[in-house]
């Protein structure tokens, strides 16, 4: 264990068994409060197509609005709500105000709605016996097409287990798209783009970041995108925060991206108008 209080997370590590034990039921009783108090909230950030900056879909994100500290970013409450179980009933919600919401801007927008609803689903959510029922039952209780709905899991979560292949299987049958996000960063094989149904590659942003420097920085994702286009899956680079990078990826053959360039996490993403400082040609 880290020593207490050296952990950057809202949830710190505690230093002994009887004070983790202490520590997660203190985690388990503030998110059960949270949850049922309503606490949670989804933001969405646009996908985009390069290199014009037409929105094809959006990923769900979500926020806790914490009443006395304000906002705590995801970073720091999945992982204890992931240790202590909570993730399966906050996953549950997370997928349902998600899809709802796809179904409630299609009726709204029509044609100028996102296509796609992208969600995150966690480790502990996919090794879940029964996880592709919840995910059906969701679909037909809020009326979202299956092929409307991504899911992203990571690599990591993909070696949870048969639970979460078999999983992956399922979903693949009831036609919702699976994407692999951060990918690159994980226990990366690329043995697992053939033995498990991905339609998808999140290509992370730490091979992102560098890409307009000459040298070696691109040199991973022009990889991804030959190993991408090669196997039939769609790439999408992940936090692209300037133009020079939404320019080199689209011509190292990148047509989709997601980034603060493009837009930020909103509650209320903008669909009707171009992105701003989307890119030319
Ligand atoms: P992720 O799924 O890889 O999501 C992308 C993260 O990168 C988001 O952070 C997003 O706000 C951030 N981002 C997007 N574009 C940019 C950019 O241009 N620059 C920078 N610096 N960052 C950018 P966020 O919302 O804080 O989420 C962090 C992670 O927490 C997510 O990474 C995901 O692993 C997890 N997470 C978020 N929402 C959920 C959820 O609903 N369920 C689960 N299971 N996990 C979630
Ligand atoms: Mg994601
Ligand atoms: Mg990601
Ligand atoms: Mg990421």
């Amino acid at each position: 264990y880290v020593a207490k209080g050296s952990g950057n997370g809202y949830f710190r590590y505690a230093e002994n068994l009887d004070e983790e034990a202490d520590e997660q039921a203190r985690i388990g009783a503030e998110l059960r409060v949270a949850l049922d108090a309503g606490q949670f909230r989804m933001v969405y950030q646009p996908i985009v197509e390069l290199p014009h900056g037409r929105i094809r879909g959006v990923e769900a994100l979500v926020r806790w609005e914490h009443p006395t500290r304000g906002f705590v970013p995801p970073d720091q409450f999945i992982p204890a709500a992931e240790r202590n179980g909570l993730i399966v009933e906050l996953g549950d919600w997370i997928l349902r105000t998600a899809c709802e919401q796809a179904v409630a801007w299609h009726t709204e927008l029509g044609e100028h709605a996102p296509y796609k609803m992208s969600v995150n689903v966690s480790a502990r959510q996919l090794a879940q016996p029964g996880f592709s029922r919840v995910v059906s039952a969701t679909l037909a209780q809020t009326g979202l097409a299956a092929d409307r709905l991504t899911l992203e899991v990571t690599e990591t979560a993909v070696f949870g287990g048969s639970h979460a292949v078999q999983a992956l299987n399922e979903l693949n049958e009831l036609g919702v798209s699976i994407a692999l996000d951060d990918f690159g960063t994980g226990h990366s094989s690329l043995g697992l783009l053939q033995t498990v149904p991905v339609d998808i590659l999140k290509v992370d942003k730490s091979f992102v970041d560098n890409i307009t420097m000459a040298g070696r920085h691109a040199v991973i994702a022009t990889a991804l995108i030959q190993v991408s286009t090669g196997l039939g899956l769609t790439a999408i680079a992940e936090g692209v925060e300037t133009a020079e990078q939404a320019a080199e990826l689209h011509r190292l053959g990148y047509r989709l991206a997601q980034g603060y360039h493009f837009g930020k996490p909103s509650a209320t993403p903008d669909f009707g108008v171009t992105p701003i400082g989307a890119v030319g040609q």
